[in-house]
């Protein structure tokens, strides 16, 4: 079976969940092999091996951390190099864009971004996208080179599917650009408790309709009792009642959560084109024409003041 290399986000070895969603896809495909950049490969590669890397190439330089990914870049080519992979996959985060980007110029291959399922194909890989602010669903495969995907986060639910794992070390050389860039400082975000909102399996959002940053509390309160990410509508953000980095949408951030819970927003097309690939999506408003009705798996016509308070009490009752 033809191998398929799967590039690990991690930090210090802590696997993140997009790249264990990422080895269920490989398998559909071909056998993953892990490809484990920077210091914590004893972490990882029994993580990696228990969802079904057959093995893990690890190469641990100062580099990877002390510049941008172009090095990156030049190891994910050594490992195509030493592989001939069906495919690379490569996690949708802003760094996995590049990385995937960077990637497929060098090997002189086409590229599918956003992919939120993989199927294979007599001619190798099939990606689904969701196309045009997600008026179209697409399926389409990379004609030329080594196809190089991204994975939207929570397109497949991680399986545990055991495999031998072994690793084996990855010899790279970097080229000029590899020190382009430097990495001068990193300052953690402050954390909030809460999941990544890209990669967060529930997200609760709130628009206008949340009238004010003090009343997002409502919002954060039905998140936290489900364990969710908060997201917010551009309206809200641009009146300053939620941080742009957790706005949906256009020019927000891309999410494909397994339940989308939106309240007090209308679902115009730039709030949807970030948000139409939820699994289950859930609308609570108190227009019954708001256009965010037509594309609700489940919709309550209400008050969100009414409505998420009682849904939060009932939540944490269970
Ligand atoms: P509104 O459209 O005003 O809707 C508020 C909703 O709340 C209404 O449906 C109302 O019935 C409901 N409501 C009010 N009070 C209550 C209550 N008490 N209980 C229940 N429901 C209530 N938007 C984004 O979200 N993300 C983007 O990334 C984005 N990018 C954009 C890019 C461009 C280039 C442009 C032009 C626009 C972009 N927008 C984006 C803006 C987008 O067009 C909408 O203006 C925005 O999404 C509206 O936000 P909203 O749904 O919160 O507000």
């Amino acid at each position: 079976m033809a191998e398929v290399l799967v590039y690990v986000d991690h930090v210090d070895g802590a696997v993140r969940k997009p790249t264990l969603e990422l080895l269920t896809l490989a398998r559909r495909i071909g056998d993953p092999v892990a490809v484990h950049l920077g210091a914590g490969v004893d972490t990882a590669a029994p993580v990696l091996a228990e969802h079904g890397a057959v093995k893990v190439l690890a190469a641990d330089t100062p580099e990877f951390a002390e510049y941008l990914v172009v090095p990156k870049v030049d190891a994910l080519v050594a490992a195509a190099e030493a592989v001939s992979p069906a495919a690379v996959l490569v996690p949708s985060s802003a760094e996995g864009k590049e990385i995937a980007a960077r990637l497929a110029v060098r090997l002189g291959s086409g590229i599918i971004t956003d992919a939120v399922d993989l199927e294979s194909g007599a001619e190798g890989p099939v990606a689904t996208q969701s196309v045009f602010a997600a008026a179209f669903t697409t399926k389409s495969r990379v004609s030329k080179g080594t196809p190089v995907i991204t994975v939207k986060p929570n397109s497949a639910a991680p399986e545990a599917a055991p495999a031998a794992g072994t690793v084996e070390q990855l010899s790279v050389s970097f080229g000029e650009l590899a020190k382009g860039t430097k990495v001068v400082s990193r300052t953690p975000r402050e954390s909030t408790g809460r999941p990544e909102l890209t990669e967060a399996a529930i997200v609760v959002s709130g628009g206008r309709g949340v009238n004010g940053a003090e009343n997002f509390h409502v919002i954060e309160e039905l998140a936290d009792s489900l364990g969710a990410a908060v997201g917010a509508s551009r309206a809200a953000v641009d009146a300053g009642w939620y941080p742009h980095s957790n706005q949906v949408g256009q020019t927000g951030k891309s999410v494909s959560p397994q339940l989308y819970i939106a309240s007090g927003i209308s679902g115009a097309i730039q709030h949807r084109a970030g948000m139409q690939t939820s699994k289950t999506i859930v609308a609570i408003n108190k227009d019954p024409e708001a256009p965010i009705f037509d594309l609700v798996d489940y919709g309550v016509v209400g008050d969100l003041f009414q409505v998420v308070p009682q849904l939060t009490e009932e939540v944490k009752a269970r």
